[in-house]
């Protein structure tokens, strides 16, 4: 398979758009996948309560399971909430429970409630260096389809955003309101933060409409839509109910392909100087 280049430090991205149903858990597992297969060492932390990207990386995430609720609520280590994936080497994944359902009321009353994450993070990547284990190149967190305090979390551990849109009608409605969110918590919160990449998903070639939103966003934003798009595709859809991403169900797939092609050019842009990374 291809080798990607280690990028110069951990590459934190938090994969984001405040629609549901859009692919940003389809995204999260597929380029972590496809990362970690090409030689990266990769975590993901599901943050959202449905724990979709922890079922599709074949994670047990049942109620009595350490999870990124214990972490943000409890202050548990996340060393203590993370699993290694049964099917990649090199990829392990913190999962999300229901609990995290409640998580968005309990945070409020908690300190530092925007920075739970960061903290935690920061804290697990460090001990892994003085242990002096390997370092963790890419992190990349999924988020819910909302810009309440558990994505304000993400925001904050992130320095990237990574954000996938699909090439439907009304693609872009509603991205300026995640747009302002990102300058809000960039102004206040996290000075670093960027919308770094997008990527379009679910691209139907045979439509006019795919390629009229892709036009769109990329006139919108020239800098940051990778070339690749992920088509539309079952073998996609399938490989969740089999606890995999499609990186392992169908490797030579269409989806496959095109999420290594992403990651590649992922890796690729982190190196270039003067850009995101
Ligand atoms: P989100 O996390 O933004 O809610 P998901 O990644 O869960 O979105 O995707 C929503 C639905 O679309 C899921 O059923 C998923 O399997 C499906 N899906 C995502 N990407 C593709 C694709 N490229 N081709 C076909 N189905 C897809
Ligand atoms: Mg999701």
């Amino acid at each position: 398979g291809q080798k990607l280049p280690v990028p110069d430090h951990t590459r934190v991205l938090t994969v984001a758009n405040q629609k549901g149903g859009v692919g940003k858990t389809t995204t999260t597992v597929n380029l972590a996948a496809a990362l970690a297969m090409s030689g990266l060492r990769v975590l993901v932390i599901d943050i959202d309560p449905q724990g979709n990207a922890s079922t599709a990386l074949g994670i047990p995430h049942h109620s009595e399971v350490n999870s990124i609720y214990d972490v943000l609520v409890d202050g548990m280590a996340l060393a203590d909430a993370v699993q290694e994936c049964p099917d990649v080497p090199n990829l392990w994944c913190a999962p999300a429970t229901i609990d995290l359902a409640g998580a968005e009321i309990e945070l409020v009353s908690l300190v530092a409630r925007e920075s739970r994450l960061l903290r935690a993070l920061n804290t697990y990547l460090q001990a892994r260096v003085d242990a002096g284990e390997e370092r963790i190149d890419y992190v990349l967190v999924d988020c819910p389809p909302s810009l309440g305090l558990l994505t304000v979390n993400a925001f904050v551990a992130a320095r990237e955003v990574f954000i996938p849109i699909q090439c439907e009608y009304y693609a872009l409605e509603g991205l300026s309101q995640l747009l302002r969110n990102i300058e809000l918590i960039k102004a206040h919160l996290n000075p670093d933060l960027h919308v770094s990449t997008i990527l379009l998903t679910m691209y139907d070639a045979r439509t006019r409409l795919s390629a009229e939103v892709a036009e769109q966003v990329r006139e919108h934003f020239p800098e940051v839509v990778l070339r690749t798009s992920i088509p539309r595709s079952v073998r996609i859809s399938e490989a969740p109910s089999h606890g995999q991403t499609v990186m392992t169900y169908d490797p030579g797939s269409s989806g496959a392909l095109t999420y290594l092609e992403a990651a590649k050019e992922l890796a690729d842009r982190g190196r270039r100087k003067g850009t995101d990374a």
